[in-house]
């Protein structure tokens, strides 16, 4: 028994050993998947409009989806009005209202072995409790030009349900920076088309991200990035397509 604890003991101190030496190399890291809690930085770094509730093994993040920051579709008079971008204009009839978001995400995100595609409807949150889609409309069509003239300055609108969303980078969340934008249904961060370090990554995976400390996960962490194509030239960037690293939670409305 006391041989046992000596042996439990030694193998801490060369797990921490190991552990510490990691952490002091920036790039690049090996973070074995679901080692890193996210719990912390989803309680520092969401926005209070945003509820956060957490549970042994998952995290659940309620918002009324609404922005906190100037868009053409708050309406002409509110203090929030702005318009739209030079030749943008909305071509859906439509605004936006407040919803009753719930998105479910593990506060240690693990690899999948299978890799679900993302759908049509959230696949994540940004930090300020609105939705994020990935790079598909209704029909789950690629977004096409006239689809992107009904966008705001960050990137968004809202949808037929006036469920207003993200689908790209914009002037609110992110533009050409490290920003952490927010995260994805599989708990795994999304940032900015930058690293930390300013650089553009291009070690980035078939899902589009790779896993490397970020100013939020000093010791690293698997997250996502922003595409880093001008996308069909219109100066916005798709924050997410492609399928998921990890397991989707709910997000429900
Ligand atoms: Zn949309
Ligand atoms: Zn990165």
């Amino acid at each position: 028994m006391k041989n046992l604890k000596t042996i439990f003991k030694l193998s801490v101190v060369i797990v921490s050993l190991i552990v510490s030496c990691s952490s002091s190399d920036p790039t690049p890291v090996t973070v074995p998947s679901g080692s890193v809690s996210i719990t912390d930085v989803v309680k520092s770094k969401y926005k209070s409009a945003v509820t956060i509730t957490v549970g042994t093994t998952s995290i659940v993040l309620k918002s009324n989806g609404l922005p906190d920051h100037k868009t053409p579709y708050w309406g002409v008079g509110n203090a929030l009005y702005e318009d739209f971008p030079n030749g943008h204009h909305t071509n859906v009839n439509t605004s936006m209202t407040d919803h009753n978001y719930s998105m479910t995400i593990p506060v240690n995100p693990t690899a999948a072995s299978t890799h679900e595609a993302t759908s049509l409807g959230p696949i994540g949150m940004a930090l300020n409790g609105v939705p994020i889609y990935n790079d598909r409309e209704g029909g789950n069509v690629a977004l096409d030009a006239l689809t992107i003239t009904t966008f705001d300055y960050s990137g968004a609108h809202p949808g037929p349900g006036k469920d207003y969303h993200y689908h790209t980078t914009g002037t609110y969340l992110t533009v050409d920076d490290a920003n952490l934008v927010g995260i994805l249904r599989d708990g795994f961060p999304i940032y900015g088309r930058q690293d930390k370090d300013g650089t553009y990554p291009v070690d980035l995976d078939a899902y589009g991200g790779h896993t490397k400390a970020t100013a939020e996960f000093l010791d690293g962490i698997y997250h996502y990035h922003a595409s880093n194509v001008n996308y069909l030239n219109t100066g916005y960037y798709i924050l997410k397509a492609g399928s998921y690293y990890g397991t989707k939670g709910t997000f429900t409305f």
